[in-house]
């Protein structure tokens, strides 16, 4: 089985494929909501909700916030900006033209200092900052090119006091609890209050079950990251914004970093942007690409994430089985038993849950166990199992379809739906029923059984067995 997750984009390209797409490895299905309406994404949640109902696969839904950007104003026309030349950036509302241009946030001014780099457009055209004029930014322009209106503006390394939550993210957020998703990505997040207003959210809603995955991709963020991975529930490495935000020779220190303090602290991490980029326009990769790919595995990232190369590309289902190929070959050269003898996942936090965690993936990797079988309530402890990167499988048994979809996106688990009948030898026979339905063990094998007894309550896991499917659990 498959144990890093994948996350696809849903666009344009995807329209009339979403069987197709959970068929060839979809594990999670993103709306980005920086761009289309609620019309159009509310038309495709609905569909993917059909096709995942339809294939009986719990596919979560991920909807992703615009965020707090800048942007300039609009252009008269396009206009060509000259290297040496000088343009503002002011806070009037003008058509503006290669002399000045309005910059939507009026209190840019008051953060920028002179010496300050500004880009606008993906990093494409660069600005320094010369004087600042009453509330005029003055810049001379360093890299120019063609401008247009409307375009995204970076101030890397600047605390430029933009404020977090925008209408737009508040009513996107809104529109998205309604519609029942499972997690919510929050860009630009740059420290815990940020994202506890959005549990705010959540709580009048009265959904506090929806997860949290904060996005890194600006200075402020990886400043703060302690305080934001204790608060979120999953962690992205935003490479797109992150590189322009800050030198882009950083982003793959941060992202090894950023990968081990996420399974340390037992929080689903995903790899993001530019994984297979070529293939938006071409068949295959570049070999640099599927080098990338493959070395995000071996850091141990949880997921990766194809961004335009399915919701916009030529070639979705191609790149996704590419994606799949590519993780299965990796995983499959990596010795997880030999790492976890190394003590390469160790917690953080010393605690009950952490310890039986732990001793479960030694466990099932000294009997060579086909699988780890985990009937959870909260799926707390089969996250931290998780955490430690066993080499089989972990079978998750739910109550709750929720929690069903929110752990398809962590490493090595294969949720499963069960429900809370009986007794607890019928409970259980339950649960290894389910586990025999993933085809991922059958009579005979040797599997290991943890649980919080007695079943039925929110209680923490305290049982470890080693068991023969089809043995009793209970009184054999
Ligand atoms: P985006 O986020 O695609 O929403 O910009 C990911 C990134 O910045 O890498
Ligand atoms: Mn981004």
């Amino acid at each position: 089985m498959r144990k890093t997750k994948i996350i696809c984009t849903m666009g344009p390209a995807t329209e009339g494929i979403y069987e197709d797409m959970i068929l060839n490895g979809m594990d999670a299905a993103r709306f980005n909501f920086s761009h289309e309406n609620h019309e159009v994404h509310g038309h495709r949640i609905k569909t993917m909700k059909v096709a995942r109902a339809k294939l009986n696969q719990p596919i979560p839904l991920i909807v992703d916030t615009k965020g707090p950007e800048m942007r300039i104003g609009v252009l008269k026309n396009k206009v060509n900006l000259v290297n040496g030349e000088i343009i503002k950036l002011i806070s009037e509302e003008i058509e503006g033209d290669e002399k000045a241009v309005t910059i939507s946030f009026k209190d840019l001014y008051k953060s920028v200092s002179i010496g300050q780099s500004i880009y606008i457009d993906d990093g494409r055209i660069n600005l320094e900052v010369v004087s600042i004029e009453g509330t005029d930014i003055v810049c001379k322009i360093i890299a120019g090119g063609v401008l247009s209106s409307r375009k995204g503006v970076n101030v890397p390394g600047c605390i430029t006091g933009l404020p977090f939550m925008t209408e737009k993210d508040r009513a996107d957020i809104e529109f998205a609890v309604d519609q029942d998703v499972d997690f919510i990505a929050l860009s630009f997040v740059s420290n815990a209050k940020d994202v506890e207003s959005v549990r705010e959210i959540f709580k009048q809603k009265n959904r506090e079950d929806i997860k949290i995955i904060s996005k890194i991709e600006n200075t402020e963020a990886i400043k703060n990251i302690d305080e934001i991975i204790a608060v979120s529930d999953s962690i992205m490495i935003a490479r797109g914004d992150l590189g322009i935000e800050l030198p882009v020779k950083s982003v793959p220190i941060i992202q090894k970093k950023l990968i081990k303090k996420c399974y340390t602290s037992s929080k689903p991490v995903i790899v993001a942007t530019q994984m297979l980029e070529s293939m938006t326009d071409n068949p295959v990769p570049t070999r640099a690409e599927v080098s990338d790919v493959a070395n995000a595995i071996y850091d141990g990232t949880s997921v990766v994430m194809l961004s335009g190369e399915t919701a916009a590309g030529k070639y979705p289902i191609e790149t996704l089985r590419m994606m799949t190929t590519v993780i299965l070959e990796t995983e499959n050269d990596i010795d997880y038993k030999v790492k976890l003898d190394e003590g390469a996942w160790k917690v953080i936090d010393q605690n009950v849950i952490n310890a039986i965690s732990e001793v479960t993936v030694i466990a099932a990797s000294k009997i060579d166990a086909k699988a780890i079988v985990v009937p959870t309530r909260s799926g707390n402890s089969v996250r931290m199992i998780s955490s430690f990167r066993p080499a089989c499988p972990i079978i998750a048994i739910t109550l709750e379809e929720g929690l069903q979809r929110q752990l398809n996106l962590s490493w090595g688990i294969k949720p499963m739906m069960s429900k809370f009948i009986g007794d607890q030898k019928e409970f259980f026979e339950k649960v290894l029923d389910q586990a025999v339905a993933t085809k991922l063990v059958e009579k005979g094998d040797l599997i290991i059984l943890t649980a919080g007894i007695p079943t039925g309550y929110d209680g923490k896991t305290n049982m470890l067995k080693m068991h023969k499917v089809g043995d009793e659990v209970i009184g054999g």
